[in-house]
């Protein structure tokens, strides 16, 4: 026996209608099948439903059903056994127990995905997808994350790899059956235009990539502007509008917010601005330092000005303060007038109070964010974070080894380069890499998956 076998709860404890525990390893059977009243589930085929309770000695803990499923086919490719209780606190808590107390070990998180790695089933990629189709809170989120779990991103990746052992097994046959004497005819001829070939595929990949993180991980955004010029009315008509609250908004209306809205399909996270929040004084009303800390860590600036009056002072300070930084120019309150569209360049027409502009707003914002050909394509498309870093690893190894073949390095130095690219594409299916890195990553599963 490889692995013993783990219990968990693997629904949300609390009123609802039922509960699943999972139990996965050699003997998850055998345990469910001693504390089950049915049934002999030691009979049961693959794949089937029992009808039953779950008992302790006489006392019936709960009716429940019992789905069975037989190792390799399942998810974690061990036997497992899901059991469906009744909802609420006591019955799973109480059922675990029983379970623990016939061998069972409580699962640590992500333990299941986790072995379905360790098992062979999915790779790295696929079970990192796993957190994310449950994470997804937008219809292009679950899209893409669908692409890792169903293995597109693992293939794109195993597909780079390919092209990389290509130049490898190029550099070997030559250096065995050297066709050619000189090791720079060799570099220039055979290496150099593979280097080129993948590396630009990488690159192609990280570019769209881009994209694709923007549509996982959302975009940070701060709303700033001087009082009154309709930052809360703002946000309140993008909340109204908008029907997909990822979270709820908490803080008052003069407390800008912290939390997450769904603004034409890409996840605004706006970064609580409670600094930059107005007070009697005018300069400290601004709290151009701590705004500006805000504005550091947000990928996009929502500058808010109320364009019906004149440009102050505090605008033009807060208007060059974002000059450099991704942003929208927001002119509010359209619908009393405009008074100085020129001076502030481009500005998107919005009145917050009429409800105006917004779907100019969102249109702005998927401008600046999203390679609209990219999600059109269909294509396989990288989003996560880590995976992204790995390609990046990769595409700077194979331009060292580029300049490693410039400077005429002989072609088993070249070949070392090359072979980290290898490995830093392996650790997106963690095909190589460390147990660190695994465990790592499963740490930040829910419990039970
Ligand atoms: P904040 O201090 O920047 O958060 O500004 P508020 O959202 O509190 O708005 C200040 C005032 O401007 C309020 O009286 C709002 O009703 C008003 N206001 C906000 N947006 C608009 C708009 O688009 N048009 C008009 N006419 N008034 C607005």
């Amino acid at each position: 026996m490889l692995y013993d076998t783990i219990v968990g709860i693997a629904t949300l404890r609390g009123t609802s209608a039922i509960n699943v525990i999972r139990v996965s390893g050699d003997d998850a059977v055998t345990a469910v099948a001693s504390v089950f009243r049915g049934r002999d589930l030691s009979t049961a085929t693959s794949h089937t439903v029992s009808y039953g309770h779950i008992v302790d000695r006489e006392d019936v803990i709960d009716e429940v059903l019992v789905s069975v499923f037989l190792a390799p086919k399942s998810f974690t490719a061990e036997n497992v056994v899901e059991i469906s209780t009744h909802g609420g606190y006591l019955i799973p808590e109480k059922i675990v127990a029983l379970l623990v107390a016939r061998g069972c070990r409580i699962a640590e998180p992500g333990e299941f995905t986790r072995r379905a790695y360790l098992n062979g089933r999915i790779d790295l990629s696929q079970a990192e997808s796993v957190m994310d189709v449950i994470n997804a809170k937008t219809d292009a989120q679950l899209k893409l994350a669908h692409q890792g779990l169903d293995g597109s991103v693992a293939a794109l990746v195993t597909g780079l790899q390919k092209e990389i052992l290509d130049v490898v097994a190029a550099i070997e046959v030559n250096i065995d059956y050297p066709e050619y004497d000189d090791a720079i005819v060799m570099t220039d001829q055979i290496i150099l235009p593979k280097l080129r070939a993948v590396t630009a595929r990488i690159d192609e990949t990280i570019v769209k990539a881009a994209t694709g993180k923007v549509i996982r991980d959302g975009v940070k955004a701060v709303i700033v502007g001087k009082p009154n010029v309709g930052k809360s009315s703002l946000l309140n008509t993008l909340l109204g509008e908008e029907k997909a609250i990822v979270t709820e908004i908490s803080g008052t209306t003069r407390d800008l917010v912290e939390g997450e809205l769904n603004l034409g399909g890409i996840t605004l996270k706006l970064i609580d601005t409670a600094g930059i929040r107005e007070t009697d004084d005018i300069v400290e009303s601004i709290g151009i330092a701590r705004s500006r800390k805000a504005m550091n860590e947000a990928d996009l600036v929502l500058l808010v000005l109320d364009q019906s009056a004149s440009l102050t002072d505090t605008d033009r300070q807060l208007l060059e303060l974002t000059k450099d930084k991704p942003r929208i120019v927001v002119g509010n309150k359209v619908d009393l007038g405009k008074r100085y569209d020129p001076l502030a360049g481009r500005m998107i027409d919005v009145s917050a109070k009429q409800k105006t502009g917004i779907r100019e707003l969102e249109a702005e914002v998927r401008r600046l964010f999203v390679d609209e050909r990219v999600i059109a394509s269909g294509e396989v498309v990288v989003a996560n974070a880590r995976h992204i870093g790995k390609l990046k690893e990769a595409a700077l190894a194979l331009s060292d080894a580029m300049a490693a073949c410039a400077k005429r390095l002989p072609v088993d130095m070249i070949e070392i380069d090359i072979r980290r690219a290898w490995e830093a594409l392996g650790e997106i299916t963690g095909e190589s890499g460390s147990d660190a890195l695994v465990a790592s990553l499963f740490s930040r599963f829910c419990l039970g998956k």
